[in-house]
């Protein structure tokens, strides 16, 4: 007997009896969004109970180092009066928790800072809100980045954009096709190609998607996100702080996958059950971002920022005050953030940082 369908599952065979096929961007917005059973609106995925852990996840140095960056940046931003810290896709809002707390030491900037925090998912809202219960500086939640009221800005986004929909491309005889979703000859939910090749696509690929072999799969997203990141960070004279993994330069790959219960799963099984991301391509986000003004910083990896960050120093202060059960698992979270190699956090996730024209360096980035 073959399970059940998960109830998006059943939508999804739906949309397709309707409609035909639908782009696998289509397939992860719904995936991940659908606001009755998508992932994000339905659970509680993080943590060492969820499906993945986060770096802020890991330890609390993570959002301190980052809370004392945004501190720097407000200091090279001239220390404006008022500026909004906002953060896109909290999760269980540990590393605004950790920033909050790092800024306590700096009452100016703690003092100038109102929070701005953009989530969609209900679920996660309502830990947001139990975590940052106690807080005595102003919060307000968004549904999207342009929502937030204009101003001086400095954004942070830490594992976001890995799960805003992806669009593939797989290459053929006669160009490119898009990837779809439909179902097969077995009655399975399944990959297929659009019926017609991409107009006016190959023009827009940089030279090495171009020369790739037939079969190679090339990936994008819609460039709405990072041109509103850009937009704020050159209107508020502000910068933004991106963290995920991926790559460097655009190049092909099939990097759509699907985690559930620390385990890689298949992305066309159990969907809105499933945490389904993709790679992020950062000379993409960063050439939109540039397309709006913004000046782009890095990207470099993880372990390169939050060494000139100083995460080192931080976990041996740490570490002269915790109790001696606790030195441990201080080192064994700062391996783990700073491991290297293929799977390492350290190298597969980058950080790239967009700021304003005038900003001409940001902490971590100028070495
Ligand atoms: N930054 C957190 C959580 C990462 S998971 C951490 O590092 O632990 C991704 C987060 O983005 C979740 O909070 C999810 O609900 C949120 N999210 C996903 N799509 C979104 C969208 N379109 N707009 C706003 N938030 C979104």
């Amino acid at each position: 007997m073959p399970d059940q369908p998960s109830p998006l599952e059943a939508k999804i065979r739906r949309l397709i009896a309707l409609a035909g096929p639908m782009p696998v961007a289509e397939f992860m917005g719904l995936c991940l969004g659908d606001r009755d059973h998508g992932y994000y609106t339905t659970q509680e995925a993080l943590g060492a109970a969820g499906d993945f852990i986060t770096a802020p996840e890991i330890s609390q140095m993570f959002g301190e180092l980052i809370g004392l960056w945004a501190a720097a940046v407000w200091h090279r931003m001239g220390s404006p009066a008022n500026v909004r810290l906002v953060e896109l896709g909290p999760g269980r809002a540990t590393m605004i928790q950790d920033m909050l707390r790092a800024a306590h030491v700096m009452p100016e900037f703690r003092n100038a800072l109102a929070v701005h925090l953009v989530e969609t998912s209900p679920v996660l809202i309502q830990r947001q809100k139990q975590t940052l219960a106690n807080h005595d500086v102003s919060i307000v939640w968004h549904d999207a980045l342009s929502d937030v009221p204009d101003g001086p800005a400095i954004i942070v986004a830490n594992e976001f954009f890995d799960a805003m929909p992806i669009h593939q491309a797989v290459k053929q005889e006669d160009g490119w096709r898009e990837r779809v979703v439909g179902i097969d000859a077995s009655g399975a939910l399944a990959f297929g190609l659009g019926a017609d090749a991409l107009k006016f696509f190959e023009q827009t690929l940089p030279a090495n998607v171009r020369a790739a072999p037939i079969g190679a799969i090339y990936e994008w997203r819609g460039d709405a996100q990072a041109l509103e990141v850009g937009r704020r960070v050159v209107r508020g004279g502000g910068a933004a702080l991106i963290i995920d993994y991926g790559h460097v330069t655009s190049d092909v790959g099939d990097t759509l996958q699907a985690v559930r219960a620390h385990r890689k799963s298949d992305p066309l099984a159990a969907p809105g059950l499933t945490d389904v991301t993709a790679h992020v391509d950062f000379q993409a986000l960063g050439l939109a971002a540039e397309s709006i003004g913004a000046r782009i910083h890095g990207p470099i990896e993880q372990a390169a920022l939050l060494r000139r960050l100083g995460i080192e120093q931080r976990a041996a202060n740490l570490k002269k005050v915790a109790p001696p059960d606790k030195a441990a698992a201080i080192d064994a979270a700062l391996v783990r953030l700073m491991a290297g190699g293929p799977t390492g956090m350290g190298t597969m996730f980058k950080a790239i940082g967009l700021s304003a024209p005038q900003l001409a360096t940001l902490p971590g980035f100028d070495g």
